[in-house]
């Protein structure tokens, strides 16, 4: 049988690196499932490692890149002896103590590792149009990640979907390589905060296309244009682009825990009141895999904080 570990934290980004940085520092040897890169979007880190400059997070006032900013909680859980594995967990088995994660094939036998408590911060991910051909032309020429990808599109048209304060601050990334950037938008009415709409309305290279819906991404071996759908008029249209980034909200990592753990009608996990215990005594939850409302790098690492303090409280009360 596998070692038993204190605290298994899964998911790497804000929320579990400040759990392994807290968790480390009170000499409960936290072991990071800090998952792997996959084809829809996960990475070790999180969501700022497809962002580009910070600048709402406190301590860098001239602001710092999201994948640095990672880097830096990663290396500072690591100096406090925070033991780092680059997979991704497969199942979890949670009905009795020790707690059971697998890694690798979900029906092996022998769970990979046992943990007296377990701290969920699996983040959520970018969401998708579920339109014809989107999920084909991933990579060639439709994205989800302006940072990953806006180098590809020098001196091109691209469309870009979402009323929301990532649309507005990836077009305005964009508008570096872009010789355009048209925000695609269902209403005629940003969603994004007044300051960010203010940015990227003055921004020169940046248009609107108002009331209307992508339907179908067009495009053989790679992005040529977009069919629109006017939604007061119904009217359909095409639209022109070599790229199409879409930004239009997430949906959190929760499905590992189906079953498991008690979750919102909306998937997010469920938390008591103001602490991150979940439905199962010793399993914690922080971050935006439990937050709807905030979602914020700073939130998800404060969140990360009382996680870890609720686990060592938890911890010392068992004993
Ligand atoms: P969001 O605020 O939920 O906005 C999503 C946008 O996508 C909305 O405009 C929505 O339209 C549109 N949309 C949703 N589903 C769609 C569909 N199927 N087809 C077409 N359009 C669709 O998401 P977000 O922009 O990712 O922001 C998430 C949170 O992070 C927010 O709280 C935001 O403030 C925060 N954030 C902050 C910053 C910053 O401050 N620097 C940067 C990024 C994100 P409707 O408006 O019609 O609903």
């Amino acid at each position: 049988m596998p070692t038993i570990h204190d605290v298994v934290i899964i998911g790497s980004g804000p929320a579990g690196l400040t759990a392994a940085i807290y968790t480390a520092r009170a000499s409960l040897s936290p072991l990071v499932l800090e998952g792997e890169p996959s084809s829809t979007g996960d990475q070790p880190g999180g969501q700022l490692m497809l962002t580009t400059e910070v600048e709402n997070f406190p301590g860098f006032p001239e602001g710092i890149m999201g994948p640095e900013l990672m880097m830096n909680f990663r290396a500072q859980a690591e100096r406090f002896g925070a033991e780092m594995h680059t997979v991704r967990a497969s199942k979890v088995d949670f009905s009795e103590r020790p707690f059971k994660i697998w890694v690798g094939d979900p029906d092996a036998p022998e769970p990979t590792h046992l943990a007296e408590s377990v701290i969920v911060s699996t983040g959520a991910k970018a969401l998708m149009l579920d339109v014809p051909n989107e999920t084909r032309l991933i990579g060639h020429g439709v994205s989800t990640c302006a940072t990953c990808d806006g180098f590809f599109f020098r001196d091109q048209h691209i469309g870009m979907v979402g009323g929301g304060d990532s649309a507005m601050e990836e077009a305005m990334f964009l508008t570096k390589f872009a010789s355009k950037v048209t925000v695609i938008h269902r209403r005629d009415e940003l969603r994004a905060s007044q300051i960010m709409q203010d940015r990227a309305m003055a921004n020169p290279k940046i248009e609107f296309r108002w009331n209307a819906v992508v339907t179908e991404v067009l495009g053989d071996q790679s992005v040529t244009g977009v069919a629109l759908e006017d939604t007061v008029t119904g009217e359909a249209s095409t639209m022109d682009l070599t790229g199409l980034f879409i930004a239009i909200g997430h949906r959190p990592n929760t499905d590992l825990f189906v079953g498991q753990l008690d979750l919102h009608d909306n998937g997010y996990l469920a938390v008591e009141g103001r602490t991150s215990r979940t439905s199962v005594p010793g399993v914690f939850a922080c971050g935006d895999v439990q937050d709807d409302v905030y979602r914020q790098a700073i939130t998800a690492a404060g969140s990360g904080c009382a996680a870890a303090l609720d686990a060592e409280r938890w911890l010392e009360a068992q004993e």
